[in-house]
C-alpha cells in the first residue's frame, strides 16, 4: 500500500492530536450552554474565554477585539458587508486580483449595489504594486481589503507598508491572514490593521470555526443578527469544543511559529531544488523572496496539473493545481492568470502546501517519483514536438 503524503495544507490541515484532545470534555461532562444562568451551562465561558485569550496572544491583540465566526469565509463577509453598510453607496472597495472569492465576492456584490470597487493588479510575482494602492485611495472614504498570503502562491503582501498607506489617509484595512497564521508572526499592534481574518482548519484545530479581529473603535456593523453573544457583535450560541479546540491551536502554533519558519521552509526548499533540478521546464510561481515558508507553487510546461495530481495521487501524494473545473473546462486559477504567467506554464501549476508533519521522508518520496510523471506526461503532451 502506498503512504500518505499529504502537502496539500494549504486547502485543509489535520488537527492536532492535542487539539482533538482538548475538546473531547465539551462533547461529554461539559456540553451546556455557555450563556445560561445556572452553574452546569455556565462554567463553559470560563473555557470560552481561556480560548479567546490564547487566540488574541497569537496575534497580540487584546481577547475584547476576537470574535468568533463559524469560518474564515464569514470572516471575510462579516468585515466587508459590516463596514460597507456603515460607508454607504458609492463608498469605494479597494482589494486586489489574486485574493480569495470569499473577498473577491462579497466585493462584487457591493460594485453591483453602486459601490466603487477597485481590483488592484499584481505583478509576474504576484506582489501588489503600492504605487497603484496609493493612487486608488484618493478621493472618498475607503474600505481596503488585501490579504497577508496568498493561498496558492504563497506570496505575502507587504502588509505594513499597506497599513500605513491606508492608514495616513484615515481608510479602514481589513486583512484575510487565514494563510498567514501560524505560519508567519503576526503582531496587530505593530501593524494596525483594523480588521483580520483567520481559519482553524489552517492551523491544526477542525473545520468550522473562525476568527474575526476587530481593532477595538472600528466601527462594524452585526453581520449576524440574533442573541447577545459575542457582545452582540455576532450572535449565535457558541461553538464550545471547536473553540476550546482553536485556542489550544492558537497556543501550539505560538510554540511552533518557528519551527514552520525553519524546518519546514528548508524541506520545502529542497522540494523547490530538488524538481527544478530533474524536472525540465519547470518554474515557480510567487514571490521566492516573500513566501509562507510551506507554500511552493510550480509549473511543469506543456502538462496539464491535472493529469499531474491524478497520477500523484495514485501513488498516494495530495497537492492541488492551479485550475478549477468549471462548466467542463479546466480554467486556470484567477490567481495565475492576474500574474501573467505564461499559457504554455499556466495548465500545468502545482501547489505544495507542507505542514508541521511533514518529514524528509515524504520530501525524498516525492523528488523519486515525481520526475518520472512528468517525463511520462510530457512524452505524451500534444505541445511537444
Ligand atoms: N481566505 C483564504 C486565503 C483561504 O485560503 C481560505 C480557505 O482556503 C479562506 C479564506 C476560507 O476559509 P474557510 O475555509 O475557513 O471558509
Amino acid at each position: 500500500m502506498n503512504p500518505l503524503i499529504y502537502l496539500d495544507n494549504n486547502a485543509t490541515t489535520r488537527v492536532a492530536p492535542e487539539v482533538k484532545e482538548a475538546m473531547l470534555p465539551f462533547f461529554d461532562e461539559l456540553w451546556g450552554n455557555p450563556s445560561s444562568m445556572h452553574n452546569f451551562g455556565g462554567q463553559v465561558m470560563r473555557y470560552v474565554e481561556e480560548a479567546r485569550e490564547k487566540i488574541a496572544a497569537l496575534i497580540n491583540a487584546d481577547p475584547s477585539e476576537i470574535v468568533f465566526t463559524s469560518c474564515g469565509t464569514e470572516s471575510n463577509n462579516a468585515a466587508i458587508y459590516g463596514v460597507a453598510e456603515i460607508l454607504g453607496d458609492g463608498a469605494k472597495i479597494i482589494t486586489s486580483r489574486v485574493e480569495h472569492p470569499a473577498v473577491l465576492g462579497p466585493c462584487r456584490h457591493f460594485r453591483q449595489h453602486g459601490y466603487d470597487v477597485v481590483e488592484l493588479p499584481v505583478d509576474g510575482v504576484g506582489q501588489l504594486d503600492l504605487a497603484a494602492l496609493r493612487e486608488a485611495l484618493y478621493g472618498g472614504p475607503s474600505l481596503v481589503s488585501l490579504m497577508w498570503a496568498n493561498n496558492e502562491t504563497g506570496t505575502i503582501f507587504p502588509i505594513s507598508e499597506i497599513a500605513e498607506i491606508v492608514k495616513s489617509v484615515g481608510g479602514v484595512l481589513h486583512t484575510d491572514a487565514v494563510q498567514a497564521v501560524g505560519k508567519l508572526p503576526i503582531d496587530v499592534q505593530k501593524i494596525p490593521v483594523d480588521l483580520l481574518s483567520l481559519s482553524g482548519h489552517k492551523l491544526y484545530a477542525p473545520k468550522g470555526i473562525g476568527v474575526l479581529y476587530v481593532r477595538r473603535g472600528t466601527r462594524l456593523q452585526t453581520f449576524l443578527i440574533g442573541g447577545h453573544q459575542e457582545n452582540g457583535r455576532r450572535g449565535g450560541t457558541e461553538n464550545v469544543p471547536y473553540i476550546v479546540g482553536l485556542g489550544k491551536a492558537a497556543e501550539l502554533a505560538m510554540a511552533g511559529i518557528a519551527e514552520e519558519e525553519h524546518r519546514v521552509a528548508a524541506l520545502r526548499d529542497k522540494l523547490e531544488a530538488g524538481l527544478l533540478a530533474t524536472c525540465p521546464d519547470s518554474r515557480v510561481n510567487g514571490d521566492r523572496r516573500n513566501r509562507l515558508p510551506n507554500t511552493l507553487n510550480i509549473s511543469f510546461e506543456y502538462i496539464e496539473g491535472e493529469a499531474i495530481l491524478y497520477h500523484m495521487s495514485d501513488l498516494g501524494i495530495c497537492a492541488a493545481s492551479g485550475s478549477a473545473c468549471s462548466s467542463g473546462s479546466l480554467e486556470p486559477s484567477h490567481v495565475i492568470r492576474a500574474m501573467g504567467v505564461p499559457f504554455t506554464a499556466v495548465h500545468g501549476s502545482i501547489r505544495f502546501s507542507l505542514s508541521r508533519y511533514t518529514t524528509d521522508a515524504d520530501i525524498d518520496y516525492v523528488l523519486k517519483h515525481l520526475p518520472a510523471i512528468i517525463a511520462k506526461l510530457r512524452a505524451m503532451s500534444p505541445f511537444v514536438n
